[in-house]
């Protein structure tokens, strides 16, 4: 990802193929978030719908098949261990009342729940609410 460009990503764990609903849910977001492009990930696969509607609007799809080749490309260049997906955060709450970096949503063991982007330097977490859209 380059730094100019401003993305919005979607994690779905679902155990079915994804469908439009989910694109036409990110490219919502895109607008709301007023991001240059859009991404899905998914450690399933998209429906053939889904692929035509994401490349009509600057939607990146991300498959199983892609997740993996990724996932074992930067782990064979020992860059990272694990993939930390930012997701949108409702408006009001992005940012770290203590050192007013970005806040990142994180899986924890208990979870999901928003920490700080400078971590391990600030410490600050919260509560991860969904955001409605
Ligand atoms: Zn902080």
């Amino acid at each position: 990802m380059k730094d100019n460009v401003k993305y919005v990503v979607q994690a779905k764990r679902w155990n079915q193929k994804i469908g439009v609903k989910a694109i036409q849910e990110i490219v919502a977001a895109i607008k709301h978030y007023k991001a240059d492009k859009g991404m899905v990930i998914t450690n399933n696969y998209f429906t053939k719908n889904a692929e035509n509607l994401a490349r009509t609007n600057e939607v990146e799809l991300w498959d199983r098949n892609k997740l993996i080749s990724f996932m074992s490309q930067v782990r064979g260049q020992g860059l990272v261990n694990s993939l930390t997906v930012e997701e949108p955060i409702e408006k009001g709450r992005e940012s770290c009342p203590r050192c007013s970096n970005k806040l990142v949503v994180r899986s924890g063991s208990r979870g999901k729940f928003m920490g700080c982007s400078s971590f391990p330097k600030c410490r600050y977490t919260a509560d991860y609410r969904e955001s409605v859209l």
